[in-house]
């Protein structure tokens, strides 16, 4: 590990809360020291209160701000003087800590302090760091951990694991009133992390980089550090099904994202791979995004996915082991897998989430094999025990991380696919279901379709429907990106004016016929395949108002809608054992698609005697319906209120007689 520090860099920094901000990025921009939260850091210094007197104050992290893009605001200021007084308390209560510190903030406005602002405090120095550093808490969870710890850290104070927060801060503050701290390069706690400090910013953070250095340097002397490498296949109908069962134990849909990475291949390839996965995380404060353990699955899984109802079982009765009063369960269902040969898998309700998962599980899996590969008796992964996993699990400060999140929407966690996703109806599907919380997978045959879903949480993909290969491609390609489907929408078609029967070419009627019905069939024939494995799977289908109303001049279009709406109703038939719904909606006079041009429009205007305002209104209530208007149906039919509809045909047409 080295020193990212750069004098001309610091040097642009105005005060010490610059050059905390500063010192703090560093710490940040190395995920081996802090990853998603877990560090925080402080200066003491004097700021100006209301009325522009001096304030002693600690200006430490505040919740929600990640190290490595922390800027000034993340800092929250704390009267210092009766923030270090908490710490000679004999017993605080998590929920007068925190209305403590509340009172203490100098802003009202303020972030929440870190949970460890009180040690902050007590430490008698200008900056104080702190890391969850992979390397000296791997060193730390080996079945020699602490011995080997007071060998290489001889020049600090190290002290056994115990809860953050005010039990921690007091420990240290007990430790520190017997001891002289400058006779120490800095606090090793077992299990969590390091703490330094120094009166300047480049003191502290140095001193840090010097004994993580330390520990790793150490772990690659004494251990092998042979991490597996290794190539998977792909198993989309097993992956699918895995996130099926992971979806029913969180009790809604979860995204199911795979690393397939050489190293997490080779991880999921060792043979001791269930027992060396399974015995606790690197720190304490991962439960949270993680649990406790991940799940092992087999290779090929069995329908149901035994392995996740063990789990859960598992989980159920580590809760009867270890909780007490007062506490509610959480949901049983894993956020990490293991998948026997073929990579790591990360659960979880939105991508982020999974990142933040997939993430923790590299570093988890380096320290575990790290720690497996050390020499002699010094080798093993030797976690926290599952009673102390538990009571920061059930740490309602901990707990109180997670409710930042935003609440679920409708289709928060599922998958969703569109065809002719680039522009009109389909686009507006497309938005509709991404605003109600599902990722969204668009497919187009318009080459800018990638480009143009490029958001997160979007997959554009360049598909024709007709081509049998590029639509199985397609949603198998959804499959691998979020781990399955549970919203099919066929939407793509052609519509050629002036299609008399007696007029029409071949070519009118055979391109219609093939994009709209057999394109449509491809499509639903493969995405039924996942659909089965989906979370309140459905397939929904855009028809036409011709269906039930056809006009002259549009045979080919009408031909191709009816055949497609009657596929849909057996298609509905033979899916309702497995859960799958299929519903079509019959839209009628959306006009800002690509279907209708100026021309097109003032043609079918005059047809009907009809000026093109007219037309575009001319239904019962008088509406113009539009795009949007149609999106926010078939979301609506994709999610709870159609729950128990399959088989019907829903028009969107702002009241048609001849369909009424
Ligand atoms: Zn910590």
């Amino acid at each position: 590990m080295k020193s990212l520090w750069n004098d001309a860099d610091a040097a642009k920094c105005n005060d010490d809360l610059d050059l905390r901000v500063y010192s703090s990025r560093l710490l940040g921009a190395d995920e081996s020291l802090v990853m998603h939260g877990g560090g925080n850091t402080s200066v003491k210094s004097v700021v100006r209160d209301f009325f522009g007197d001096e304030v002693e104050a600690l200006l430490v992290k505040g919740s929600g701000w990640d190290l490595g893009t922390i800027e000034r605001p993340g800092f929250t200021a704390l009267r210092l003087a009766e923030t270090q007084r908490l710490a000679t308390l004999d017993e605080l209560s998590d929920l007068d800590m925190t209305r403590e510190l509340t009172r203490q903030k100098l802003d009202p406005g303020a972030p929440s302090p870190s949970v460890e602002a009180i040690l902050h405090a007590v430490l008698p120095a200008k900056f104080v760091d702190h890391t969850h550093t992979d390397a000296v808490v791997t060193l730390t969870n080996t079945p020699n951990g602490e011995a080997l710890t007071r060998e290489l850290y001889a020049d600090c104070l190290v002290l056994p694991y115990v809860m953050p927060g005010f039990i921690l801060s007091k420990q240290v503050a007990d430790a520190i009133a017997s001891e002289d701290l400058s006779r120490y390069a800095g606090i090793i706690l077992l299990h969590h992390g390091v703490f330094t400090w120094g009166e300047d910013a480049r003191g502290s953070y140095e001193r840090m980089i010097e004994l993580v250095d330390r520990a790793e340097r150490f772990l690659a002397e004494r251990g092998r550090v042979v991490h597996a490498g290794g190539e998977a296949e792909l198993d989309l109908d097993g992956l699918a099904r895995i996130r099926k069962a992971v979806s029913s134990a969180r009790g809604r849909a979860q995204l199911a994202v795979i690393d397939r990475s050489g190293d997490a291949v080779g991880y999921a390839s060792r043979d001791d791979v269930a027992v060396i996965a399974t015995r606790g995380p690197i720190t304490p404060d991962h439960v949270i995004r993680t649990k406790r353990v991940p799940v092992v699955l087999a290779e090929s899984p069995k329908e149901g996915v035994p392995e996740v109802e063990a789990y859960t079982q598992a989980y159920r009765a580590y809760f009867e082991a270890n909780h007490f009063e007062g506490l509610t369960m959480l949901d049983q269902a894993p956020r990490a897998g293991v998948w026997r040969n073929r990579g790591t898998l990360a659960f979880g309700n939105t991508l982020k989430e999974c990142a933040i998962i997939a993430d923790i599980a590299r570093h988890t899996r380096w320290a575990i094999q790290t720690a497996e590969s050390l020499d002699g008796s010094n080798a093993g992964w030797a976690a926290l025990s599952p009673k102390e996993i538990f009571d920061l699990e059930y740490w309602s400060l901990e707990q109180a991380k997670l409710k930042k999140a935003a609440p679920p929407s409708v289709h928060t966690g599922k998958v969703a696919v569109v065809t002719g996703a680039m522009q009109g109806i389909g686009r507006a599907i497309c938005e509709q279901l991404k605003a109600d919380g599902a990722v969204v997978v668009g497919l187009d045959i318009d080459g800018a379709i990638e480009k143009s879903f490029d958001a997160a949480g979007m997959l554009g993909r360049v598909c024709d429907v007709t081509d049998e290969q590029s639509v199985r491609q397609s949603l198998e390609a959804a499959v691998e990106r979020f781990g399955g489907i549970d919203i099919a929408v066929s939407n793509a078609g052609v519509f050629r004016p002036g299609e008399r029967v007696a007029d029409m070419t071949d070519e009118a009627w055979d391109t219609t016929l093939r994009v709209n019905l057999t394109g449509a069939q491809r499509f639903l024939k493969h995405a039924s395949r996942f659909l089965v494995h989906g979370v309140d799977a459905t397939a929904i289908v855009v028809g036409s108002r011709n269906v039930a109303a056809p006009g002259p001049g549009a045979g080919a279009y009408s031909a191709s809608k009816a055949g497609l709406t009657q596929l849909a109703r057996v298609l509905a038939l033979e899916l309702a054992p497995q859960g799958v719904r299929v519903n079509t909606v019959h839209p009628d006079a959306v006009f800002d698609t690509a279907l209708w041009t100026e021309d097109t429009l003032k043609t079918s205007a005059k047809r009907y005697g009809l000026t093109v305002e007219e037309y575009k209104t001319r239904n019962l209530m008088k509406r113009e319906i539009t795009s949007a208007d149609v999106g926010r149906l078939v979301s609506a039919m994709a999610g709870p209120a159609f729950a128990l509809t399959t088989g019907a045909q829903i028009p969107i047409d702002g009241g048609n007689d001849r369909v009424i």
